[in-house]
């Protein structure tokens, strides 16, 4: 057992990142003042959307678009539709991103978005009307040098399509720099679909390398089945690992021998779900605890904490959601030498290639995949070896690491505007 008491645990994310990002400004040798501007966003809009619905009824439903800081250049980040949607959960994504575009050195400051509703239970043209209606309500804040969107949890090339569409219309020209992660045909990306999955994939190899794990035959476990997490398991088999867990939010499959994640991967929903479908399921919390090499949490926020980080069995966790793990559950992994890449490095391939979208959108000069690959390999070993150097080099965990190296140049930025 853990010497902490799990009742007393900090499971707000935006406090909990405000403390992270306060000891890495005073490591930096920023005071009270820098800190006093960063801790929060610049702008939260709460809007209010009112959706038809197919039974004529109209639904009322409540999103946000927070703007962390604009000294770097716009801001950036995704939408994400979920019930547990909240504003201090969208101003500290924000605050994420901000750490992410500025480790893998983009010229963005952090913005994140948000609707509370479950669209799994929404039809397709309800989605469509909920997606359009939200452009609408925040389009005055948003735009290609503004704060550019993209997709997140339960939002997809769809969706960015619909919310493209609004915003061309109610500027009335085509602004396919208004939002990344959009369908090819619209100027989206080549290898933007699987690039979350990417990063992860390298940010594993890099930490199996540091600590002399061989990839073929280790054991992985994969928390989550959306976006990230599904994509991952196909290339982790692909690389010969062997994936004996995976999971949804209904639940997890387990099998030592390796799961066939070519035939999970046909069976998923557009939503990940794919447990429901077989009968020997264990639970989410069984599966953070199986006997691993790699543990991946790619699904949602405080997934690991005090209640469960002595029980984590594996050697590397690679942070593929944002924030699965608490601030406390990041201090005793540390301390049982479990090598931890935090979410601010272990994701940044989305919004990397999403920024690769962007320039070829401006450009309007469209890359073959490989140089879209090989550029984000470059960027994510870069990054990687950045903060793991800062962290061995300052006997600090690699998410401290990672806040230090992804606010230097916003402080920088903010100083040099005057605004500090
Ligand atoms: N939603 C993704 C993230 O959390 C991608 C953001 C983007 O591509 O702008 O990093």
């Amino acid at each position: 057992m853990s010497e902490f008491d799990p009742s007393t645990e900090n499971l707000n994310v935006l406090t909990s990142t405000q403390t992270v990002i306060k000891d890495a400004l005073t490591k930096l040798g920023y005071g009270q003042e820098m800190y006093e501007l960063l801790k929060e966003p610049l702008r939260v809009l709460t809007v209010r959307i009112p959706v038809r619905m197919d039974d004529g009824v109209v639904k009322v439903f409540t999103g946000y678009r927070a703007q962390h800081n604009d000294a770097v250049g716009p801001t950036k980040g995704g939408i994400r539709f979920h019930p547990d949607v909240s504003e201090h959960e969208v101003k500290a994504l924000s605050l994420w991103m901000s750490i992410k575009c500025g480790i893998a050195n983009l010229p963005y400051g952090g913005g994140k978005g948000g609707v509370i509703c479950d669209p799994r239970e929404m039809s397709f043209r309800e989605q469509e009307r909920l997606a359009r209606g939200y452009v609408r309500a925040i389009s005055q804040i948003v735009g290609p040098s503004k704060d550019i969107p993209a997709p997140d949890v339960m939002t997809n090339s769809q969706v960015m399509a619909w919310m493209m569409d609004e915003y061309s219309r109610i500027r009335e020209f085509d602004s396919p720099g208004f939002i990344t992660g959009k369908p090819l045909v619209l100027g989206g990306s080549l290898g933007r679909d699987t690039s979350t999955a990417r990063g992860v994939a390298i940010c594993i190899r890099e930490a199996a390398r540091v600590r002399d794990i061989a990839l073929a035959g280790s054991r992985v476990v994969v928390q989550g089945f959306g976006n990230a997490g599904s994509f991952l398991a196909k290339f982790m088999h692909d690389a010969g690992a062997r994936v004996v867990g995976i999971s949804d939010a209904f639940g997890a499959l387990y099998d030592d021998k390796g799961l066939d994640i070519d035939s999970l991967l046909e069976r998923r929903d557009s939503f990940g779900t794919v447990t429901k479908l077989f009968k020997n399921t264990i639970t989410n919390r069984e599966l953070l605890e199986l006997d691993c090499d790699i543990l991946v949490p790619a699904a949602i926020e405080n997934q690991i904490t005090l209640a469960n980080a002595d029980k984590v069995r594996a050697r590397i966790v690679v942070e593929a959601a944002n924030g699965p793990t608490t601030m406390e559950a990041t201090r005793i992994l540390t301390e049982r030498d479990v090598l931890l890449v935090p979410d601010v490095l272990g994701n940044a391939g989305g919004v990397i290639v999403s920024y690769f979208e962007w320039v070829q959108n401006n450009q309007g000069y469209y890359w073959t995949e490989d140089e879209v690959m090989n550029r984000l390999e470059d960027l994510m070993v870069k990054s990687f070896e950045t903060v793991y150097k800062t962290a061995t080099a300052r006997s600090i965990d690699m998410r401290l690491a990672a806040y230090m190296v992804g606010i230097r140049r916003m402080a920088e930025a903010v100083e040099l505007r005057g605004w500090v």
